[in-house]
């Protein structure tokens, strides 16, 4: 029996997670107390001893430990581990009727930090973004490979944020057989090819999923502009509920490849694919005069830490103006940040001010958010990060 080591935190430290809140961060620790490698399960005590909870170490990582549980009966292991992936992908068996994929384990959403699992028709992939998440590589594979419908069990490893946990990059088939280079799944009556080996994340935006279904109410007989648009789905939606043209603009050529893929196999053929620099192209086809009367912006996240936040608000800022500049009076702009570190008011005041500089008076609809399959934990905030506006130019 190996011994576990103790994670002492500093006076005062302990709060959060009395709040169970998961994160230990460097500055909190004030002793280890044995010899622990990466990954290892510790036990963390508050400064006068008293037990806090288990949580797995990492010396690269800023966040020193990921707590796997508060609860002092527990035992994390392979079992505990398992359990608890399986616990997540049942809860949402009865969630998405209309999909085959779905986010099946959300980290710290689903009390698993650093684990992600995203299903797309019989595979499902990986990503495994911290030292704990790395250790228990096995349990949660064959966790997934144990789940009603999967074949195959896909790891995408690949986050840049494994860097600053210390942690090598990882890609490959973990269970079952090679996934097809395009995997097809379904969404209500619309069909999405997916390329789990080198698209972005695990291949698709499953998080948009709602705002997918919210689009479509505002597209009937519109030309629509759709930026940053990735493999498309923004555009298939817009054809599909009428849609008189779609643009889509993205910098990724494999991207918008897929994108054509996708047009074709809902059999909508007529398009036109930008592969471009969305600012640059915003500017050039405002100083053209060009006029929308739907406009998406749905960038990656220009904001990664605290130091880019006013860099990355300036940058939305832009965006935002530009797409309003495009607008036709009467039109819809749909505009989202998947920002973490720009919080809802702060996206809401940062339209306000672009709207201000187009010179437009804009008018909020609705209020999009990541899909349901993505919940928010409440004692964790920072697992909501995306969050959309449908506004009315008047
Ligand atoms: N709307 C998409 C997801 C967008 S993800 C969907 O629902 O599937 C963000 C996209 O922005 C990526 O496809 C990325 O290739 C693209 N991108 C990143 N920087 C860009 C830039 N400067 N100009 C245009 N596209 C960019």
């Amino acid at each position: 029996m190996t011994t576990v080591a103790t994670v002492r935190l500093r006076a005062g430290k302990e709060r959060s997670l009395r709040r169970r809140h998961p994160w230990v961060f460097s500055g909190a620790v004030d002793h280890v107390d044995s010899a622990v490698a990466d990954g290892d399960t510790v036990r963390v005590a508050a400064a006068d001893g008293s037990f806090l909870g288990w949580g797995a170490y990492s010396s690269a990582s800023q966040i020193r430990v990921r707590m796997w549980s508060f609860d002092e009966r527990d035992h994390i292991d392979a079992d505990f581990i398992a359990a608890r992936v399986v616990a997540a992908a049942s809860r949402r068996t009865s969630l998405h009727p209309e999909t085959d994929a779905m986010r099946l384990v959300f980290a710290e959403s689903d009390l698993l930090p650093g684990v992600i699992v995203d299903r797309y028709d019989s595979v499902a992939v990986l990503e495994l973004t911290s030292a704990g998440a790395d250790r228990w590589r096995d349990a949660i594979a064959d966790a997934c490979a144990s789940l009603d419908g999967i074949a195959t069990v896909f790891e995408r490893s690949d986050a840049d944020v494994r860097q600053r946990e210390g942690l090598p990059m990882r890609t490959g088939t973990l269970r079952g057989g090679e996934p097809a280079d395009r995997i097809e799944v379904r969404e209500g009556s619309l069909r999405f090819l997916v390329d789990v080996r080198a698209g972005h994340k695990t291949g698709f935006y499953l998080d948009q999923r709602e705002s997918r279904r919210v689009l479509s109410r505002y597209t009937a007989s519109t030309r629509v502009l759709n930026v940053f648009a990735y493999t498309g789905a923004f555009s298939v939606v817009a054809w599909e509920s009428g849609a008189t043209a779609v643009t889509s603009i993205d910098s990724s050529a494999p991207a918008l490849s897929i994108a054509a893929e996708n047009l074709r196999l809902n059999g909508f053929a007529d398009t036109h694919l930008v592969v471009a620099d969305a600012f640059t192209e915003l500017r050039k086809r405002r100083d053209r005069g060009e006029q929308f009367d739907v406009v998406i912006l749905d960038p990656p996240k220009l904001v990664g830490s605290k130091q880019q936040i006013e860099r990355g608000a300036r940058a939305y800022k832009d965006l935002n103006w530009l797409a309003l500049r495009l607008l036709v009076p009467g039109g819809t702009l749909v505009t989202f940040s998947c920002s973490g570190g720009i919080a809802p008011d702060l996206f809401q005041k940062i339209v306000a001010d672009a709207a201000v500089d187009a010179e437009r008076e804009v008018q909020i609809l609705e209020r999009l958010d990541q899909a349901t399959d993505h919940p928010v934990l409440l004692s964790v905030p920072e697992t909501h990060y995306l969050k959309g506006l449908v506004c009315r130019v008047l």
